[in-house]
């Protein structure tokens, strides 16, 4: 029974951690294998298109002012009329920064070359000083305006990403640039934004691949040509409006889209490393195998509590009787073994009686059968009265009750065969209205030394016979020979 309970119990152990194991590993596999493609098609191309479109909002703000700036009457003809009145311009400048809270604001005038500002006229800007070299390429550019990262005219410490418009006059004459400038610091600042939101490394590069824009977490060199795996792949990013690829470095997978913003004339790349996605899927497995392992100690601990019910339940129908509550016989046989090897051992007594219900027939003839089953409850109930716990009650068939004492010669068997008659006759048996009276014939035997449960049984028999053609009712000793 043991057996079977821990060969069962085994058995769907393993057929549960052997399903839960397949499943939640296939997954696990099916998931990493489809992560680059998922990274590269979906997840990458998504986050890309949302910077792009947070950048575009955050960044395209001061080109609109600047090119407010460019197309505004006012600077103009106030250019043309000969620069007058310096102070004009100068609160215009100042007026712009405040009402938008730029970090400065310039107007560049290419017949004089003076550099106004929001405080007044910081110098003329000279094709000889490195410094002024943006004007000269501005005054030589193809497109409205550019992007550039320059120091502050009027604060050389500051880091300033500049908007440069070209400005014209009425006919398309090309009369100076104006523009304002964002502190680098807050640029950085949204790219830290974006990236702490994605969970991606971001960073923009110009046409010649030079990394212009980044967060504070960026390391290695600041050109593309020069960085390790991607090396390979700049020529075709700084040649493509849009790229997604994948390429190694430092044992990992990286993951990239490139997009060109053309109103910088930056690329932004986006970038994704693989194992921070694979470390994500590796804790769902975790988590999934901890769950299995949790429902599969569920699920043994219930069934173990299930088969033991059951099995309780069944070795109690197996070895009592469900009538009298005493033992039955096939249970018997188990408890006699264990009673004589015990003895055996204490070299202590045995004994047995052998209860046999008088006129039994009569009982259920007269008051019947279920009267009868009644009278059985009854007598068994006695007979327990009359013994100790150690001592074996066994309903041995119809109306015969076996009794094993332990620790009990033949003289003690009798005297407590006779307090079992007395317990019997004295007092009526209820049922219904009726009143029955019963009294049982008895037969007493001790164990002999190594004596067979049969041969034991049939001397208690003969006694209990002897009882019976005695005239019943009556407790007779067994003959102590074989
Ligand atoms: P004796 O004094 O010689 O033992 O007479 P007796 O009538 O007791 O003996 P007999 O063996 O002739 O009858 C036993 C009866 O016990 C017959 C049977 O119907 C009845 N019996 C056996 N098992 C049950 C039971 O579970 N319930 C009831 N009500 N009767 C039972
Ligand atoms: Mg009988
Ligand atoms: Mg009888």
């Amino acid at each position: 029974m043991w057996n079977n309970k821990l060969r069962f119990v085994a058995t769907l152990s393993a057929l549960l951690i052997t399903g839960f194991l397949i499943t939640s590993l296939v997954s696990y596999y099916v998931a990493n294998k489809s992560l680059s493609d998922e990274i590269n098609q979906n997840t990458l191309p998504l986050t890309s298109d949302n910077i792009y479109s947070e950048i575009q909002r955050d960044l395209l703000r001061p080109i609109f002012i600047s090119s407010l700036m460019a197309n505004d009457t006012f600077v103009r003809d106030w250019t043309l009329a000969g620069e007058e009145d310096p102070d004009k311009i100068i609160r215009y400048l100042k007026e712009i920064q405040k009402r938008y809270s730029t970090i400065t604001a310039f107007f560049v005038s290419d017949r004089t070359r003076n550099y106004y500002h929001s405080t007044g006229i910081l110098k003329q800007v000279q094709e000889s000083d490195p410094a002024d070299q943006w004007y000269y390429r501005v005054r030589g550019l193809k497109t409205p305006y550019e992007v550039n990262f320059d120091r502050d005219t009027a604060d050389r410490n500051k880091l300033i990403v500049f908007i440069n418009y070209r400005v014209f006059d009425f006919d398309g004459n090309y009369i100076g640039a104006t523009g304002v400038g964002l502190g680098a610091e807050d640029v950085k600042q949204l790219i830290e934004v974006y990236q702490k939101r994605y969970g991606r490394r971001i960073f923009f590069i110009n046409r010649e691949g030079e990394v212009s824009l980044h967060g504070s977490a960026f390391q290695g060199p600041t050109n593309l040509h020069e960085r390790s795996g991607l090396a390979a792949h700049a020529t075709r990013i700084l040649t493509s409006p849009s790229v997604t690829l994948s390429y190694e470095q430092n044992c990992d997978t990286v993951h990239l889209n490139s997009r060109l913003v053309p109103e910088f004339d930056w690329y932004l790349l986006v970038e994704q490393t693989e194992s921070a996605a694979e470390s994500r899927i590796l804790n769902t497995l975790i988590i999934n195998l901890l769950i299995c392992a949790g429902i599969t100690g569920l699920v043994l601990v219930l069934a173990n509590l299930t088969i033991g019910g059951y099995q309780k339940r069944l070795e109690h129908m197996a070895t009592i009787d469900k009538l009298t509550g005493a033992t039955n016989r096939q249970a018997f046989e188990v408890i006699f073994d264990y009673m004589a090897k015990s003895a055996k051992r204490r070299t202590s007594n045995t004994a047995a009686i052998l209860i046999d219900i008088d006129l039994f027939k009569q009982v259920n003839d007269t008051y019947g059968h279920l009267a009868g089953d009644a009278v059985l409850q009854e007598v068994a109930n006695r007979i327990r009265q009359q013994i100790r716990e150690t001592d074996a009650l066994c309903r041995w068939g119809g109306e015969e009750f076996f009794l094993l004492l332990a620790d009990c010669d033949l003289q003690q068997a009798t005297q407590i065969a006779e307090n079992i008659r007395q317990a019997m006759k004295s007092r009526l048996i209820h049922y219904q209205r009726n009143e029955i009276n019963i009294t049982v014939s008895q037969g007493v035997a001790e164990l002999l030394p190594d004596e067979e449960l049969l041969h034991f049984f049939g001397r208690v028999d003969e006694a209990m016979y002897q009882a019976k053609a005695a005239g019943r009712d009556r407790v007779t000793p067994a003959v102590q020979t074989d």
